[in-house]
């Protein structure tokens, strides 16, 4: 992996922001997270974020430790020193030594403590960035990362690859509980420069911008030269097909019909359909095709890709398409009612329509209620799909377990993270 960083641009922004050092550090902190957000092999779509820490004077006239973390609703790509809202550093960090939150909670004392009560809500994951001693922190779902961290000994890949440079954290659920457990495996390795999350991704950490970057495309590549080393190196991304062939035209109009058919309130979904040849020659493999149907490549895909996708001969009639629906409806409804039968508190099932469909011999479909969400769809699926080709030529994908993802699809800040996007 290619790093971005030009001296000149990192420069350009320093030299926008001014003379305040809180300022200056903003800068540095847009620049190279809009490094990481323009590289689809690091985060997607308003996947992952970054903080830094800095002093700050705040209304009262003090001059305070300040966090500014990434604000929800803000990309990575195009973030601006808005997106970044600025929270009272020390009174984040007595957040551990008090009583346990829920999650609900959490955003409550996050909002409470930010600079300014109009600025949009912090990260899920800012109490982590806040325990983290480090200036700056960056948190990733590389490709390669993932392809390794979701194999059944993920953890000891972690440590195989980095050694003691990288501490392995397994699987919680992102949100306070890993905060909570981020920090006590930091504190277990105090030297450590980054965090390995089996199942979801890669924190980094350095006392500049450029460091934490630099740690993240160097841990990223060492991934990716791991992959290679085992002959199971990721593909190029696949540039598109500009036209798509003739057949994915009919098959999205059965798609379309069957969809009418058994989704009522669904009759204007839009499509995205991708394809290329590798995307053909990885679907092509059945063994690719069971192991994307485990479970999506970092929970918070989950909300946007549902825990399993639709699979369908490429020769498939209106008829079997409408039968596939709703074997798919049925098999959503046991993935909830399993779920909801051990969350803590109701839930409120959300519509069984897949909104990936793999298509092997044609390609993938991205499907959404807008042209803006069948194509979040159908980036999410193009990552997916070369990471699991290479977990799966590793060793075997072994992603979150449903009932986990459950937790993620159906927690209650994701709903509303959707709602408010
Ligand atoms: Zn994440």
């Amino acid at each position: 992996m290619q790093s971005r960083w030009k001296d000149a641009d990192a420069a350009r922004y320093r030299a926008a922001a001014g003379s305040d050092p809180a300022d200056l550090d903003l800068a540095d902190r847009v620049y190279t997270s809009r490094l990481i957000g323009g590289d689809p092999d690091l985060v997607l779509h308003g996947g992952g974020n970054t903080s830094v820490k800095t002093i700050r004077l705040w209304p009262d006239g003090s001059r305070r430790p300040t966090l500014h973390v990434k604000g929800s609703g803000w990309d990575l790509a195009t973030i601006e020193g808005p997106g970044l809202p600025a929270l009272d550093l020390e009174a984040l960090q007595s957040a551990r030594n008090m009583p346990p939150m829920s999650d609900e909670e959490m955003v409550a004392f996050l909002r409470a403590n930010l600079l300014d009560p109009t600025a949009p809500n912090p990260s899920l994951e800012t109490l982590l960035h806040a325990f983290l001693p480090a200036k700056f922190v960056d948190h990733s779902h590389a490709s390669a990362v993932l392809a390794l961290a979701n194999q059944p000994d993920a953890a000891q890949i972690g440590s195989d690859i980095y050694g003691k440079r990288v501490a392995v954290v397994d699987y919680v659920m992102p949100g306070y509980d890993l905060s909570i457990e981020a920090a006590r495996i930091f504190d277990s390795s105090p030297d450590c420069e980054g965090l390995w999350l089996v199942n979801h991704g890669l924190f980094t950490f350095g006392d500049t911008a450029e460091q934490s970057y630099a740690r993240m495309i160097e841990f990223a590549t060492m991934a990716e030269r791991f992959l290679e080393d085992h002959k199971a190196a990721l593909d190029p991304e696949p540039g598109a097909e500009q036209t798509p062939p003739d057949a994915a035209t009919e098959f999205t109009t059965s798609l379309q019909e069957a969809i009418a058919q058994t989704h009522h309130g669904w009759a204007k979904v839009v499509f995205d359909f991708r394809t290329s040849r590798l995307i053909r020659a990885i679907l092509d493999q059945p063994q690719n095709v069971q192991a994307l149907q485990r479970g999506t490549v970092t929970p918070d895909h989950v909300i946007r890709l549902k825990p399993f996708p639709l699979v369908l001969q490429c020769d498939a009639t209106v008829a079997d398409i409408g039968n596939a629906l709703k074997d798919f409806s049925t098999r959503y409804h046991q993935y909830f009612e399993q779920g909801a039968s051990q969350a803590a508190e109701p839930k409120i099932m959300l519509d069984p329509l897949p909104r990936l469909v793999l298509v092997p011999g044609l390609g993938i479909f991205g499907i959404g209620k807008s042209a803006g969400d069948a194509k979040i769809v159908a980036d999410l699926a193009m990552q997916m799909v070369r990471v699991v080709a290479a977990a799966e030529r590793y060793g075997r994908f072994e992603p979150l377990h449903p009932l986990r993802l459950f937790e993620m699809e159906y927690w209650s800040l994701e709903q509303a993270k959707l709602k408010s996007g």
